[in-house]
């Protein structure tokens, strides 16, 4: 499943104000490459002063951190000589990168305009999802199968076999063949969709999945769905109930089966939360390891 932890160096070597520039590709001597899981960053003198653009080309939340660093020494910096940059505080805060976009991170320029003092390297880290989101405690999930239909519950929370750590621990097992139709548990829009493992893989990074972003900043994941079984692209917007793709046995999956979870970043990785499912008339229900699920 996406993580993203990036680093990026930004070498702004030789940069004077009044150049019109873009860093693709940057300057030796610390820059790898300004295309990083869909977040790149460019830096425009057209204005005058330096202005440090991020490009969020995902339709997701990303979360960035920079680090600013000494041109001469390489050294990580919280003031430079004559170098000023607003928002003050931009080392200090988590700059979000809210959906696709042009994002200004700061604007840099020399106190002294005579003096040519070089503008600092930019690194930053980024981290998927958001952190302050939280869990609209008001919602219920729509069951992800088409009314009618009953499948087996085959694991629960904190389940045992594969149900322990916090990326899965809030997640549903439900046995079904593989080509079952999944619907939507919540509206939202579609951030990350893989598709291209075939069912009998078996390692966790082959598993095929839908995931789905909510108004709240939480995300619904649908995994260990078929070979091209996603009906929807990558920023789509779905509605509750809704068809998005087919059921399979993708990835480390011991039988054909849908793995559901409601999950929100905690500053590191996607971490799950507790969630409820409710029937067509809106009540919450509960259901039980080992019995069926039935959407009635
Ligand atoms: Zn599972």
């Amino acid at each position: 499943m996406f993580q993203a932890l990036i680093n990026l160096l930004l070498s702004l070597a030789g940069a004077s104000s009044g150049e019109d520039r873009k860093c693709t590709p940057c300057a030796p001597p610390k820059c790898s490459s300004v295309f990083v899981d869909g977040v790149e960053m460019n830096v425009d003198f057209s204005n005058g002063p330096m202005d440090v653009y991020l490009t969020n080309a995902t339709h997701d939340i990303i979360v960035v951190k920079p680090k600013f660093y000494d041109f001469t020494t390489n050294k990580k910096v919280t003031k430079l000589k004559n170098i000023k940059w607003v928002p003050e505080n931009v080392l200090r805060k988590f700059t979000k990168l809210n959906g696709q976009g042009d994002f200004l991170l700061a604007t840099f320029s020399r106190i002294d305009s005579t003096i040519n003092t070089p503008y600092p390297q930019i690194k930053y880290s980024c981290i998927l999802g958001d952190p302050d989101a939280t869990h609209d405690p008001g919602v219920l999930y729509k069951i992800p199968f088409a009314k009618g239909k009953k499948f087996k519950v085959s694991q629960g929370f904190n389940g045992s076999h594969s149900h322990k750590k916090k990326t899965r621990k809030h997640a549903i097992d439900i046995e079904m063949p593989i080509g079952t139709t999944i619907c939507a548990c919540r509206t939202g829009k579609v951030v990350d969709v893989v598709e291209n493992f075939p069912d009998t893989s078996t390692t966790m990074a082959e598993t095929n999945y839908i995931r789905i972003l909510h108004s709240d900043g939480t995300y619904g994941i649908y995994a260990h769905l078929t070979q091209n079984g996603s009906d929807v692209d990558i920023g789509a917007d779905v509605s509750e109930g809704s068809i998005i793709g087919k059921s399979g046995n993708s990835g480390e999956s011991s039988a054909p089966h849908l793995h559901f979870a409601v999950a929100k970043s905690d500053g590191h990785v996607l971490a799950t939360i507790p969630w409820k499912f409710k029937d067509s008339s809106g009540a919450e229900i509960s259901w039980t390891v080992g019995q069926d699920l039935e959407h009635n």
